[in-house]
């Protein structure tokens, strides 16, 4: 499986309404903090499997997890449950855990698994960490902000996931295209996507300076264009992707979100 535990517990969370991540301490000993409406915090966990060489219950290890409303997931063959649980039911132990018997889940919830939601949380988890694992200048928060907007679409010639992938796939099935191919509308599947950009390539992953760009005005901006330049650009890319749309007799458009800046496409 692809999903992470991280992915697993964004999933909860999201589902006992803790839509945020707690970015300072998010991840403390693979408990991850999510934060609701009101800013509280909880911290969610997941037990993959039983303790096997013992007494084969699913251990909860509290490790360095400071006093928080919890929440603990345990993965029971195929299917997950959860549910809150009490920092009281740490034992006292050196190791302090809360263990759960195999044959004591009844009074946990069955997690309803939406593989639409959970593809999305991965993706945007890697996005993420990728930003974060390779660049100092990152304010978390801001990314954060930036992958919860919706609708998400490419800042400069105004595409969104869904028709690009409209369009991804009329390339595959439509032989009699002219930009037809068996991979779709590029071999490269990694850049088939809505990536983070920086408007100003210098100026960090900050609020303010970052937003969606497609793969493909991502890839022809590089650090070269300035930002105004490359609206420009990106006008003839929208031209192209609404002719396509139209070829395949398509009821989507691509706004263009500039026609009254640039200077060509008038
Ligand atoms: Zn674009």
């Amino acid at each position: 499986m692809k999903y992470t535990n991280a992915d697993i517990c964004e999933l909860v969370a999201k589902l006992e309404g803790f839509i945020g991540r707690e970015t300072s301490s998010f991840n403390i000993n693979e408990w991850y903090g999510f934060n609701n409406s009101f800013k509280q915090t909880a911290y969610f966990k997941v037990c993959q499997g039983a303790d096997k060489n013992g007494t084969g219950k699913y251990n909860f290890y509290k490790n360095k997890l400071p006093t928080n409303k919890i929440f603990i997931i345990i993965k029971d063959g195929e299917n997950f449950c959860y549910r809150e649980a009490s920092f009281n039911e740490f034992d006292y132990t050196q190791s302090s855990k809360i263990s759960i018997a195999k044959n004591n889940l009844n009074n946990f919830k069955h997690l309803i698994w939406d593989e639409e939601i959970i593809e999305q949380i991965n993706a945007t988890n890697v996005v993420y960490n990728r930003i974060c694992n390779r660049n100092e200048e990152v304010n978390k928060k801001a990314i954060e902000d930036l992958l919860n907007q919706n609708p998400k679409q490419c800042y400069y010639c105004g595409i969104d996931m869904k028709t690009i992938n409209e369009l991804n796939n009329a390339s595959i099935l439509n032989s009699s295209l002219s930009w037809h191919h068996s991979k779709g509308l590029t071999k490269r599947t990694t850049r088939m996507t809505l990536e983070v950009e920086q408007l100003n390539p210098n100026g960090g992953y900050v609020k303010g300076n970052i937003v969606w760009a497609c793969s493909w005005c991502n890839n022809a901006k590089t650090d070269t264009f300035t930002e105004d330049e490359f609206k420009n650009i990106a006008c003839g890319i929208n031209i192209a992707w609404n002719d396509r749309l139209q070829q395949i007799g398509s009821n989507s458009k691509v706004i263009f979100p500039w026609q009254n800046q640039v200077k060509c496409c008038k």
